[in-house]
């Protein structure tokens, strides 16, 4: 097959265009044209009255290899790339040990699928609850202000991306299409086809509540165990090789193959594995606030004559911005047509993030404006980072009440340093609720320097960015986590442990739901080909 990449067609094009592009671009006759199919979409809205629409082709003709050698200087040409998943190992008749995976997010739910795909009967292990008791839980803690710590919206079947947008793009190298096969599982579990081939897809909450049920099932018919419930609390090392772990009842199980896929919120088992002596260091991350505007309002910015158009959706944005303190601000998890959500796991803490359905169509548009920080900010160890993180959620949760509600501020009274009385017309989406005061004690001063800065300056590229009555709802603390478990980067395991294999965003090898799951395939990869003892190197 060949793919035809970048072609270019007005947003309103007739069915026929398509064709009609690929026959004058090779100068083939429309017999000669066996099928088609979109590879990928995406669009082009620098000028909002003319925005093109921008596709990549897979074609099937009856001359494929005479017209990918006439074609071989042209970019736009080349043949389709193998986009098959190919299991790098199979496991042997009679396992003799089965690996472990701990935590059930979108790293440990795509690794331990792959290794129950390849016949090694992974056994999971995650410390929340069923994704349908989980959502219960969650919903609890918005509507009545009742937190379970081991069940919310960091913790329990799905991971931290459950209760979310859903986006699924990512900025990863992937040459050996992973993505792809992170794609084709989602949509065998019940995620709409179209994540296929636009090219920012997303899910949104409910779908993939269901899709994550549907995988789990997948992996118990392939001789899978997932254990809900089971906190590893404890791991047994013994000469730098990992042997077992110990669960929070007690309980013990044994492996020389164990995948730590925890995510970005499990600061009790980050502070566990610092005292067995696993390696650990601190990293950068950002910290900031949640802004919400009127959709209609980004809509209208981004695509002028052309907002509301159903193929282009709901907008979003990305925006970066270099402050004179040597700070960088940018906008982070946009969630188009959604909510901001309380995303703390632990008592007493006010933390933001955000969701929305597939349908995108809440009335506002939300995102983080965070501003980058780095070890220096947090000097004092691997887990300094965590304990800042951690200074800032409980303050916030002082701020907006000791309740839960979150500390919120108008822009316009952000940027002026006034504190004011009542919100304007943007309503706030954050449940449980939000209390109005002065966000600028919210967060270091260099920070709010930086973000006061950088919203006028986003300002210049979505008009009405800075909008007066935009809104503010803090702290948003966890855009990753503070600190990297660091591995090798052949045999990926963690480089003074043999047989833990740190994974996903928890261990600082991705930061969002595909990169995750991503990893979670090269860690089951690597798992199997050393349970194989075939280990390339
Ligand atoms: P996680 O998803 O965090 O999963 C880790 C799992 O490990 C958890 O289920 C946890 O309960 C479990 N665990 C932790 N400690 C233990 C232990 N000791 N024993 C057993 N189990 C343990 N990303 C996107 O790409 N797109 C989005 O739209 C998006 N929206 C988001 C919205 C919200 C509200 C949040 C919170 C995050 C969002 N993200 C989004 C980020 C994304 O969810 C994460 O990047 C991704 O989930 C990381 O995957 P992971 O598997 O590495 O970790």
């Amino acid at each position: 097959m060949i793919r035809l990449s970048n072609i270019q067609l007005p947003l309103d094009h007739d069915t026929s265009a398509l064709e009609n592009s690929i026959l004058s671009m090779l100068d083939i006759s429309a017999e000669q044209l066996v099928r088609f199919n979109v590879f990928r979409r995406g669009y082009d809205a620098r000028k909002k009255t003319n925005i093109m629409l921008i596709y990549t082709l897979d074609i099937e003709t009856t001359c494929d290899d005479a017209l990918l050698s006439q074609f071989s200087d042209h970019q736009q040409v080349k043949a389709t790339p193998d986009l098959d998943y190919h299991p790098v190992a199979q496991a042997p008749a009679t396992l003799t040990e089965r690996p472990i995976v701990i935590g059930f997010g979108p790293c440990g739910l795509l690794a331990a699928l792959v290794l129950a795909q390849m016949g090694y009967k992974p056994i999971v292990l995650e410390r929340g609850k069923e994704v349908r008791e989980r959502t219960k839980d969650t919903f609890g803690f918005w509507r009545k202000k009742i937190l379970n710590t081991e069940s919310n919206v960091q913790f329990g079947e799905g991971g931290a991306g459950t209760f979310s947008d859903g986006k699924l793009y990512s900025q990863v190298k992937d040459p050996k299409q992973y993505s792809r096969k992170v794609l084709n599982e989602f949509v065998a579990a019940g995620a709409p086809d179209e994540i296929l081939y636009v090219s920012k897809p997303h899910i949104g909450t409910f779908k993939l509540v269901a899709m994550v049920e549907r995988m789990r099932a997948q992996i118990i018919e392939l001789g899978g165990e997932i254990r809900f419930s089971a906190r590893v609390d404890d791991m047994h090392i013994e000469d730098g090789q990992i042997t077992g772990v110990t669960l929070a009842d007690g309980e013990q199980l044994h492996s020389k193959h164990i995948a730590i896929a925890i995510g970005h919120s499990a600061r009790d088992t980050f502070e566990m594995i610092h005292n067995k002596g696993v390696y650990i260091e601190a990293k950068p991350f950002s910290v900031g606030f949640r802004i919400e505007h009127e959709q209609s309002a980004i809509d209208k910015a981004r695509f002028g004559p052309n907002a509301g158009n159903e193929i282009l959706g709901a907008a979003d944005y990305k925006l970066v911005h270099h402050c004179k303190n040597g700070r960088s601000v940018y906008s982070f998890c946009m969630c188009p047509g959604g909510t901001v959500v309380a995303a703390t796991s632990e008592e007493n803490r006010v933390v933001t993030n955000g969701m929305s359905q597939y349908s995108r169509n809440e009335r506002n548009a939300n995102s983080a404006v965070v501003v980058g920080i780095d070890p220096s900010d947090y000097p004092g160890g691997p887990l300094a980072g965590i304990e800042f993180q951690r200074k800032l959620e409980s303050h916030a949760f002082v701020m907006g009440g000791s309740n839960y509600d979150a500390p919120a501020q108008t822009v316009g009274a952000f940027l002026r340093g006034e504190t004011q009385e009542h919100i304007g017309t943007i309503e706030p989406s954050f449940k449980p609720g939000i209390k109005l005061t002065n966000l600028a004690d919210a967060l270091p001063d260099f920070c709010i320097e930086a973000l006061r800065e950088a919203i006028p300056a986003f300002n210049k590229k979505v008009r009405g960015f800075a909008f007066e009555d935009a809104l503010l709802t803090g702290v948003e603390t966890r855009t990753s986590a503070p600190i990297n478990i660091t591995r090798d980067k052949h045999s990926l395991e963690s480089i003074n442990t043999k047989g833990l294999y740190p994974a996903g965003e928890g261990a600082g090898y991705a930061g969002g739901i595909m990169s995750a799951a991503i990893d979670g395939i090269k860690i089951a990869e690597s798992m199997a080909l050393s349970m194989n003892m075939k280990h390339p190197h």
